[in-house]
């Protein structure tokens, strides 16, 4: 009896053993070859560990970050399902990015070949940083969405991508090979969203590691003339990597980043150029330029996508947490992801003098022009943002734009009301704390929560009035804080000195050349070709101060109301005079530092960009 009970016991664990042995967990095992590239196209197998779930296998239609819908599975093509005897399995193709495998629970292997976006005759083009690229032997853009799907409703699977490759070309990326050889990569990634979230880019080895404080910063670069290296570009990206941990007080948010950069030597076919932005590393899309040219622009890009770290990558909303690759929903807070983001590229880069400060103002200047002429001023932001995807799509470009301006307007409004001890970074830093990476807050609770962080009643309705209202921007309000002028347009007056030509005859003396062009004021005070010019409102006119006398005269009329000139004409000095005259013309957009800033203005100015005004 008790053997038998033993039998039956000892029966049950083996059998409970074996029982739990078969229930394995859901793998994707997928492999590429880059050797075997036919009609640029890459050749994709996954193998499945055990039946999946969903007989629904997918290609994103859109991915994180890129706001516009793409279509992924558009570049997949003969794809084919086999059970693991080798048969085919039926398949039907539901739409550009799904298809339905009958007999699922036999499903082996799905086999299908991938064209890169980089290059397709197709419309609605892939901003390149999100797309594919296959050029043969030489380089390749592994973007993981355009080359691997997921059964629907199983991101969460682990994948494992097996890569075989010629050996000269090496794999940049943020992931770690978790095996491999000269001619195979092997990685391991816990779900589908880190597999979106780490491209992978091969080419000849062009890479530097480097360190800023404990992160290990990792830079690949494909520079088809050699004009740039890794070394060079390395070296001004951990000068911007410097300024960003200052600026977050000392403290980088990750422990590695990587910078994939590829730099091209003809246009993209999408027509712009940029990056995109990841949680550990970022892909760049840029000419191939002289260093001069391109080191400040990957300066200034690479600013913007790592500053992404804090938003919205640790700070976002739950349309971004649950992020859905086919029927995505736009959060209300692009003035947030994209505006602040870039607002802080800006500001970290001047605060340590990586730019100067006029050109900071002058890009402030070009946002607000760009915002206005292109973009409408009377669209909620909030709107702008949650209908991106459709209505909204051509408004997208104002989130670099207004976007960062609302990032200015709402860090000036909260150091005026701190007195310089609380800013907008400090305000993020915040809640990322609050919320961080895999905390979402809801949509419409965010200015909720930022009221309740900061107790500024002003930023609240800031973000009521400017952000969520269609009301127009407050620019020249909001740069009056700090002391810079902005009107959208000015009436400036200014005198005519008669539109003659003057030269300089061999005596260095000044006489009119020439009066084809003379205006009405010319011909009142009466030039006449040849007259020398001696003196204006009795000051002696020497080729020296020519110059000055003019300029002085036509763009201050208010301090002459008459113009008296003493010339000498045929041998004789004559006296010509006549009341100024004086013209209106319209500046628009018209931005300077004010010359006699207030107190208290000197002192935002100071503590806003830490320089003096
Ligand atoms: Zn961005």
């Amino acid at each position: 009896m008790k053997n038998y009970l033993l039998l039956i016991i000892l029966f049950f664990v083996i059998y409970n053993a074996k029982c739990f042995s078969q229930e394995k967990t859901f793998q994707y095992y997928y492999n590429i070859d880059l050797n075997t590239v036919s009609e640029d196209q890459l050749e994709v197998t996954l193998t499945v560990n055990t039946p999946p779930e969903s007989a629904i296998f997918q290609f994103p239609a859109i991915v994180p970050g890129t706001y516009k819908v793409y279509d992924f599975g558009r570049f997949v093509s003969e794809l084919t399902a086999y059970n693991s005897k080798e048969e085919l399995l039926e398949v039907e193709k539901l739409n550009d990015n799904q298809y339905k495998i009958n007999d699922i629970s036999d499903l082996d292997k799905i086999h299908y070949y991938v064209d890169d976006t980089w290059d397709t005759p197709m419309p609605n083009k892939v901003f390149e940083p999100a797309g594919t690229n296959i050029e043969n032997d030489d380089v390749f853009v592994i973007n993981n969405h355009g080359f691997f799907g997921y059964f629907d409703g199983m991101e969460n699977f682990p994948f494992h991508i097996e890569v075989k490759k010629p050996s000269h070309l090496y794999g940049g990326s943020a992931l770690t090979r978790s095996k491999g050889d000269s001619i195979t990569d092997h990685f391991d990634v816990v779900n589908y969203h880190r597999l979106v979230d780490n491209p992978i880019i091969y080419t000849e080895a062009d890479t530097v590691t480097l360190n800023v404080g404990t992160t290990k910063v990792f830079v690949s670069i494909y520079s088809p003339n050699k004009k740039l290296n890794a070394d060079l570009v390395g070296q001004k990206l951990i000068d911007v990597l410097e300024a960003q941990k200052v600026f977050l007080k000392n403290q980088l948010p990750t422990d590695h980043y990587s910078f994939l950069i590829y730099l091209t030597d003809k246009p993209g076919i999408s027509g712009a150029m940029g990056a995109l932005e990841h949680w550990n590393c970022s892909f760049y899309f840029l000419p191939e330029e002289s260093p001069a040219v391109i080191l400040p622009v990957i300066q200034e890009i690479a600013a913007h996508e790592f500053f992404h770290i804090i938003t919205p990558l640790s700070i976002h909303s739950e349309e971004i947490a649950h992020f859905d690759y086919m029927e995505p929903k736009m959060s209300k807070h692009l003035w947030l992801y994209e505006g602040v983001t870039e607002y802080f590229a800006g500001l970290a880069l001047v605060q340590a003098n990586l730019i100067d400060e006029e050109t900071y103002l002058d890009a402030l200047r070009g946002k607000i022009i760009t915002a206005k002429s292109t973009y409408m001023d009377d669209l909620a932001f909030t709107e702008l943002s949650k209908k991106c995807l459709e209505e909204y799509g051509n408004q997208y470009g104002n989130v670099y734009q207004k976007g960062a301006l609302i990032g200015l307007a709402l860090d000036l409004i909260l150091i005026e009301n701190s007195d310089g001890k609380y800013n907008l970074r400090d305000l993020m830093l915040e809640l990322s704390q609050t919320y961080g990476s895999s905390r979402p807050f809801k949509d419409d609770q965010l200015f909720h929560a930022i009221d309740s962080i900061t107790g500024v009643p002003e930023v609240k309705e800031f973000l009521e009035k400017y952000v969520d209202s269609p009301n127009p921007f407050p620019y020249t309000a909001t740069l009056q804080k700090v002391g810079v002028t902005y009107l959208p347009e000015e009436v400036k007056t200014f005198a005519t000195f008669g539109n003659i030509g003057i030269s300089v005859n061999d005596d260095d003396e000044i006489f009119v050349e020439d009066i084809i062009d003379m205006d009405d004021f010319g011909k009142q005070i009466g030039y006449q070709v040849g007259d020398v010019l001696l003196k204006m409102n009795n000051t002696p006119i020497t080729i020296e101060n020519i110059g000055d006398l003019m300029n002085n005269y036509i763009n201050h009329p208010e301090k002459f109301p008459k113009l008296k000139l003493q010339v000498r004409r045929d041998g004789k000095t004559i006296q010509l005079k006549s009341k100024t005259l004086i013209l209106e013309e319209k500046e628009y957009d018209v931005f300077y530092k004010d010359e006699n800033p207030t107190k208290e203005q000197q002192l935002l100015y100071r503590q806003w960009l830490q320089k003096i005004i």
